[in-house]
């Protein structure tokens, strides 16, 4: 429910041979917000989402995402606990029509797991056409019902983000952590992204998301926490971290 606990961070660190790329993390999430993660590169982002997605385990501190320990759970359990992400680069598998890279997907999917997960497709076909419909909701949900044969390398590139996040949401997630979602997108784009995390969040996900369109994070988020160089400079409304001297020094004034 709204306001519950997602995640609870207590001097989360990672260590990479003495390099602090995440540095005394104390964050708590609650149900129903949009946390924008910004800062220059190299602050810690990816590492701090890579330890909250269960991918890296912390070197110090600790975290509990929906109840789970973070560093003592496999990624899969995280998963089955609720947490879901789409990561910077794209991972689609090009020559699956949309709707299939929805039904294989999941998320954290590689090609062995792939191949797995083909062999283990509902048998029955009822559970087949259950695992379609429920495919094709979760585009539906991204605005892509219409291009759902279409191949995935075929779709433009901001339906091609958009399809991993359909993909995430598969695996019926409570946390959506989205790695630069609107990397390389365009206005029209980047604004489609912005109404769609929205309306997201409306229906009680709770998202995380990592962005350099530092317009987009202020517009999109209820809060935004700004890294830099691994540790938390500021976390506040959109509002006050637009006007926080310490950001707009660190961050927003390099721009
Ligand atoms: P960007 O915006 O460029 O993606 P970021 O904020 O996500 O940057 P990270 O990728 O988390 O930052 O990196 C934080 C620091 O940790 C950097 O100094 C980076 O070089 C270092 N680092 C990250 N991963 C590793 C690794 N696997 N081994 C060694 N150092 C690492």
């Amino acid at each position: 429910a709204a306001g519950e606990t997602v995640a609870t961070l207590a001097g989360l660190g990672k260590e990479y041979g003495g390099v602090h790329a995440v540095r005394d993390i104390d964050l708590e999430i609650r149900a129903g917000e949009v946390v924008g993660l910004i800062g220059p590169n190299g602050a810690g982002k990816t590492t701090l989402v890579n330890m909250i997605s269960g991918l890296v385990p912390p070197s110090s501190g600790s975290a509990t995402v929906l109840g789970a320990s973070i560093g003592r759970t496999p990624v899969h359990k995280l998963a089955g606990a609720g947490v879901s992400r789409t990561f910077q680069h794209s991972k689609l598998f090009n020559r699956l029509s949309a709707l299939e890279n929805v039904l294989v997907g999941g998320h954290l999917v590689s090609r062995p797991t792939f191949l797995r997960r083909l062999l283990w497709l509902p048998s029955s076909r009822r559970d087949e056409r259950a695992a379609l419909e429920h495919a094709a909701r979760c585009l539906n949900r991204v605005g892509l019902g219409d291009l759902a044969g279409n191949r995935a390398s075929s779709l433009s590139y901001g339906d091609q983000r958009r399809l991993e996040i359909a993909r995430a949401l598969a695996s019926e997630p409570s946390l959506l952590i989205l790695d630069e979602p609107a990397a390389g997108m365009n206005h029209v784009e980047a604004a489609k992204l912005s109404a769609l995390i929205t309306s997201l969040a409306a229906d009680g996900l709770t998202i995380l998301f990592i962005e350099h369109n530092v317009g987009m994070v202020l517009e999109t988020c209820t809060r935004v926490v700004v890294l830099n160089f691994g540790e938390v400079i500021a976390s506040g409304t959109p509002e006050e971290i637009a006007a926080d001297p310490a950001v707009i020094e660190a961050y927003l004034g390099t721009e």
